[in-house]
């Protein structure tokens, strides 16, 4: 593995408190992969990005790299590379200058310094504009100069916190997929921080999403969009709707909520539960069909009024407030003219497979 974290602890001591920043985090990146930190602001994602660059000391655990403890090594003996959200570029150099700094300062041959930086500049798309200053480009291009200079030394991993977050949605999500591109290119280690959850799942190969120090599921991107481990991450990642009730009929696998009297709800059960105790469940809108009748089959259904219908162009999005006072966002496709389309007031039904609960 490129990087591992034991049982990382840090503790900040703040005016005469202690903070726990990160409370036992473990994780384990491969060679190569594309690995997102993803959680709210004050989680612990810069804390635990800066432990793997040296900047700070874990209070307890184990950093290695490579195989190799490095918990006490000082950043620059680390052969990882980091960028920030602040490019920190010499605003006084031009483009190459800027590249190039590193590897003069290291006293790489000329010749060596002009390939390696035209292959740099070439994988960030930046060929022709070498004569530039920062100030005279846009975000996106100072983000790729300030990527070309980390990656023209050719560290083993780099770690970018939230390095598209000054960028506007367009240039950020053009971004994303050539950020993706790149290290695809160069082929080695990325770890991403980040608290936008489209662009973890975008760009990442697993994704470690924190809450409060801890991380709640370490998965790839479509495990943890279709299986969240927790709460947190199904309310964090996507859209979820929130349900719960008491259960009736209790199987083994699965249980029966009750909702409205003509409502049946079959839950997946992971831990015992018995009749009478109250279940939550989550289902995503996307998962939810809505129809003006009862529904046949082994679905799971419920009842209700819409509350509210928003047009979203290739989607509509639908509230449906159920008798019990719960509400549900349901989104549905338009894809045909076929697609059932409920008013504002209707009584619908909605419908989901069991499986689709969790
Ligand atoms: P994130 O990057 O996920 O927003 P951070 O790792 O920056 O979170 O911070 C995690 C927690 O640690 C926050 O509560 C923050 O206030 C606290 N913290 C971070 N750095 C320090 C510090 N140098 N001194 C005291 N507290 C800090
Ligand atoms: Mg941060």
């Amino acid at each position: 593995p490129a990087i591992e974290l034991d049982e990382v602890v840090k503790e900040y001591v703040s005016h005469g408190e202690v903070v726990q920043a990160v409370k036992g985090v473990s994780m384990t990146i491969g060679e190569g992969e594309f690995f997102s930190l993803l959680g709210p602001s004050g989680c612990g994602k810069t804390t635990s990005m800066r432990m793997i660059a040296g900047f700070e000391e874990p209070t307890t655990g184990v950093v290695r790299l490579h195989g190799q403890d490095v918990t006490n090594v000082p950043p620059n003996k680390r052969d990882v590379n980091m960028v920030f959200q602040s490019y920190a570029l010499f605003p006084h150099m031009n483009v190459w200058d800027n590249v190039a700094f590193g590897l003069k300062r290291k006293k790489v041959p000329d010749g060596e310094v002009r390939r390696r930086v035209g292959e740099m500049l070439e994988i960030v798309d930046l060929v022709g504009r070498e004569k530039r200053r920062p100030r005279e480009m846009s975000g996106g291009q100072q983000q790729r100069v300030a990527l070309a200079r980390a990656l023209v030394n050719r560290p083993r991993a780099l770690l970018l916190d939230e390095p598209l977050g000054a960028l506007d949605l367009k240039l950020r999500q053009h971004m994303q997929i050539e950020l993706k591109r790149i290290q695809r290119e160069v082929g080695i280690t990325f770890v991403y921080v980040t608290h936008d959850q489209s662009e973890a799942l975008t760009m990442s190969d697993r994704i470690a999403v924190m809450n409060d120090g801890l991380v709640e599921q370490l998965a790839g991107p479509r495990e943890i969009y279709e299986r969240p481990a927790t709460k947190f991450v199904a309310g964090f990642i996507g859209t979820s709707n929130l349900l719960s009730g008491v259960a009736r009929a209790v199987n083994g696998s699965s249980a029966v909520l009750a909702l409205g009297p003509e409502d049946r709800v079959i839950v997946p059960i992971k831990e015992a539960v018995a009749e009478g105790d109250t279940v939550e469940l989550t289902v995503r809108p996307e998962k939810i069909m809505i129809s003006t009748e009862r529904p046949e089959g082994d679905l799971s259904m419920v009842e209700g009024t819409v509350s509210e219908v928003v047009y979203l162009g290739t989607y509509n999005s639908y509230a449906v407030a159920l008798a019990g006072g719960a509400e549900i966002t349901v989104f549905q496709q338009n894809v045909h003219d076929s697609t059932t389309t409920a008013e504002r007031g209707d009584t619908v039904w909605l419908s989901w497979q069991p499986q689709h609960s969790y």
